[in-house]
């Protein structure tokens, strides 16, 4: 199976499974905008709640906020994005398609990375168990000129779009000579900048004063209430505010599934420190975080750092966490030193003296930050499609498996009769109805145990609790593992504890 084809499944297994639907589907959908359903939903709510855990509860010097969403239309101007948040689109004149032309070079990059692979796989084959690998990609000529290219294309990308040079982005293209995927033509339009903001109208009056935006980013929501916060928690930096929220995007391409959507949701934290520790500030929160999506048991092959080549308008250092995704490594989460700028420019735009008095050093400031901002969407979707698994069974049968960490699965336990008669059903809601307080659970009683049992795999419930007859005689009852399908025979009184320990 390709990873094309891969990608579909999961999509389609999303929505079978009640995990995510398109937004609208009634009336045809609505471009890059998904529902979660009864299962994602659940999903989601543990992403969140292993986040929000891991930064609030265990430092005790991170709080949380929940601003509004809609907020004062000079934010967005002090914050840069009324004038900056653009990227570079163009157009496909054959196809009308539209790309951002930042991206189709970065593909184009990605397509010579993939090629240099290709050596690679190619080399293991022919040289078996003597390869070298790091010795193979120092010497082969042939991947040499592909690192020679790839390091040409990146310098002059960065210095063009540190630049803004739009013209020199289409050049580039053209020298490329990339072509558009549907209709494989280079017949390019301009590049142009496009402001990714959604804008409306607050009040019954609509001129252009009440023109709001919803909000791109969290992050603002936070440095807006920094004073309401350091004073009324009494915090001394260095600290943290925490908040997950919605943010909004007019994406010029959004495709791939949750990755890129028009309304997600993001997980945003600023750190505030004193001036000149924000890069020891930046490179704890850098591991902390990778640590943070290690924990959940995920391979750490499918992880890697990306730094910045071109650094937003706020930042002096930046770097992605990036996951291998099944059209590839993609951003997944950004962890920005942004300096004091956002700080600075409320103080400036608001004419209201935003600073921190720091009693160790006599001294007053505007403190720096370090920002760690991850996408809830797009952990959905690293997580799940890392889950979904097709397996060959010993008896030559599939079955659709998803291995999700334990903590973040949608039900804990599903509680399952074997047969609808005979006081089952009685004995299994009345465990159902006692591991509810301290798990989400699941009942039920229709079909056979097998096609129940397939029915949890895939939705990633890691225990299956079986009462047949015997259970009624002998208060014991099976628990059914997941991942490994094994079988144990379990004391109604140890169920608990059982779960804890597997
Ligand atoms: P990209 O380069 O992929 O557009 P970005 O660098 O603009 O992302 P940030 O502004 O750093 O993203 O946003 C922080 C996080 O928010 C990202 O790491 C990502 O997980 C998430 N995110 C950003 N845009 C979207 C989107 N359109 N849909 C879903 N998640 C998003």
């Amino acid at each position: 199976m390709n990873t094309e084809e891969l990608f579909k499944k999961i999509v389609s297994h999303a929505k079978e499974y009640g995990f995510i639907f398109p937004s609208s589907e009634l009336y045809d959908g609505l471009g890059a905008v998904y529902d979660y359903g009864p299962n994602g939903v659940e999903l989601k709510n543990n992403i969140k709640q292993y986040w929000w855990r891991a930064m609030t509860q265990m430092h005790e010097n991170i709080v949380g906020v929940d601003s509004a969403i809609f907020m004062h239309p000079k934010i967005w101007k002090a914050s840069g994005h009324v004038d900056a948040f653009n990227d570079p689109l163009i157009d496909n004149k054959d196809s009308k398609k539209r790309y951002r032309a930042d991206v189709l070079i970065e593909d184009h990059i990605a397509k010579i990375e993939e090629k240099i692979n290709k050596e690679v796989v190619k080399a293991k084959k022919r040289f078996g168990d003597n390869f070298n690998e790091e010795q193979f990609l120092a010497t082969s000529e042939r991947v040499k000129g592909y690192q020679k290219q790839i390091e040409e294309i990146h310098q002059r990308f960065a210095s063009l779009m540190n630049a803004n040079d739009l013209a020199g982005l289409k050049a580039l293209i053209e020298e490329l000579e990339i072509v558009c995927p549907i209709s494989g033509t280079r017949n390019w339009t301009d590049v142009r900048q496009f402001n990714l903001m959604f804008a409306t109208k607050m009040g019954s009056v609509s001129d252009d004063s009440d023109t709001i935006y919803l909000r791109p980013e969290t992050a603002q929501g936070i440095f807006v209430n920094y004073l309401n916060v350091q004073k009324t928690g009494r915090m001394k930096i260095p600290f943290g505010i925490a908040q997950i929220g919605k943010a909004f995007r007019n994406e010029i391409v959004a495709r791939q599934f949750v990755f890129r959507m028009r309304e997600f949701e993001q997980m945003e934290m600023e750190f505030f420190c004193r001036p000149g520790t924000e890069m020891e500030w930046f490179n704890y929160w850098k591991e902390e975080r990778l640590n943070w999506h290690l924990a959940l048991g995920i391979p750490k092959e499918k992880y890697r750092y990306h730094d910045h080549e071109k650094l937003a308008h706020y930042a002096n250092a930046a770097t992605d966490i990036e996951f291998e995704f099944p059209f590839g490594f993609k951003e997944l989460e950004g962890i920005h030193s942004r300096t004091d700028f956002d700080l600075k420019r409320h103080q400036e735009f608001s004419g209201k003296k935003i600073q921190y008095f720091d009693s160790e050093i006599n001294e007053s400031y505007t403190p720096y930050c370090v920002e760690t901002s991850i996408g809830l969407d797009r952990t959905f979707l690293a997580v799940f499609s890392h889950a979904f698994k097709e397996e060959v069974l010993e008896d030559g049968q599939t079955r659709t498996v998803l291995n999700l960490p334990k903590q973040l699965a949608p039900y804990k336990v599903s509680v399952l009769p074997l047969v609808n008669k005979d006081g089952l059903p009685e004995m299994a809601k009345g465990i159902f109805n006692d591991l509810k307080f301290s798990m989400r659970s699941h009942y039920e009683e229709k079909d056979t145990i097998g096609k129940r049992y397939r029915r949890q795999d895939a939705i990633g419930t890691p225990y299956c609790i079986t009462v047949d007859n015997d259970s009624v005689k002998d208060n014991s009852v099976t628990i059914r593992l997941r991942d490994s399908m094994q079988q144990e025979r379990v004391s109604v009184d140890n169920i608990r504890s059982f779960i804890t320990q597997h």
